[in-house]
């Protein structure tokens, strides 16, 4: 009987794994459908000096706006978008409107210096990085050192010869280069001497616990030396107390971000963020 089936036998055996594949290939579709039909929204974190309390920048994040379900959190969809590569154009519209927002707010006159813009590891692999950047900036006429890509210690890792091509075509059109979620990957100390980094963000992991346990602060403040040494810059995340703002500004951490300060926001609320000064 199942050989007379022919071909969609298999759905009878495997009922559990298609089910598994369709609920992967809705989520794909939805995924391309939101791309289409522009759902994806950028929210915006303030980056924030931890002595005077200015804040500086901003770091764009990603989400979903549903018309059905709501405002959907990275954590859910970006994992998919990855695996099937939806996060390449999903990644390079974002970067688009992030640096086209920024060249808007520095218009209307918002002391905004610098927008991080998070970038996926298959993103940033992704054969054209660099020369869709290029043209972003161009498009939008954004001056690079503006725009700060944030890239995770496993992208940077990942494969170093073409990872060094990539970095330096980016360093050289401008851009500054952060390393995201500091301190959770891999990366080896030697490499990161050798490559073209501007800032070290410290994860969240190590922040939270500031205070509570010797161990994260010994982190901390290795890496905040560690910076200092390499001549990099280095800015806390997750910052949520005012006890952890205090320690890392006595550490010698002078940039932040975290619920302390602001949630990441609609881009309409950026305007009249507290700490946001205008140019005069
Ligand atoms: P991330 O780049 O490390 O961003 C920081 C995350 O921590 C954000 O979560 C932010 O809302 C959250 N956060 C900030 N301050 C605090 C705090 O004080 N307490 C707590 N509990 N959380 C805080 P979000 O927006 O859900 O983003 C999660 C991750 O998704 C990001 O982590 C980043 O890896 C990724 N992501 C976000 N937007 C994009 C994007 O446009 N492209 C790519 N490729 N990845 C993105
Ligand atoms: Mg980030
Ligand atoms: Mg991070
Ligand atoms: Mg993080």
């Amino acid at each position: 009987q199942a050989k007379s089936a022919g071909r969609s036998t298999y759905r009878v055996y495997s009922s559990d794994l298609t089910a598994v594949a369709n609920t992967r290939l809705t989520m794909e579709a939805q995924l391309r459908r939101a791309l289409e039909r522009d759902e994806f929204v950028l929210h915006y974190q303030p980056l924030v000096s931890l002595t005077t309390g200015r804040v500086f920048g901003l770091e764009a994040l990603i989400r979903w706006q549903d018309p059905e379900r709501g405002l959907i959190s990275p954590a859910d969809f970006l994992p998919v978008a990855e695996e099937t590569g939806l996060i390449v154009p999903i990644g390079n519209r974002m970067l688009k409107v992030a640096a086209a927002q920024m060249k808007m707010w520095r218009h209307s006159g918002l002391a905004l210096d610098l927008m991080a813009v998070n970038i996926s590891p298959r993103q940033f692999r992704h054969l054209d990085f660099a020369g869709n950047l290029a043209a972003t900036l161009r498009e939008t006429r954004l001056s690079p050192e503006l725009l700060e890509l944030e890239i995770t210690e496993e992208t940077l890792m990942d494969s170093l010869a073409a990872t060094r091509t990539t970095l330096a075509a980016l360093k050289s059109l401008g851009v500054g280069l952060a390393v995201d979620d500091f301190g959770t990957g891999y990366s080896s100390l030697a490499y990161l001497k050798t490559l073209p980094c501007d800032t070290l963000k410290i994860d969240r992991s190590f922040v939270t616990d500031l205070g509570q346990d010797p161990a994260s602060e010994a982190i901390v403040t290795a890496i905040i030396r560690l910076a200092e040494c390499l001549g990099l810059s280095v800015l806390a995340e997750g910052i949520e107390t005012q006890q952890q703002r205090d320690i890392l500004a006595a550490s010698g951490c002078h940039m932040g971000q975290g619920f302390l300060f602001a949630r990441a926001v609609p881009a309409h609320e950026v305007p009249s963020l507290p700490g946001l000064g205008r140019v005069p």
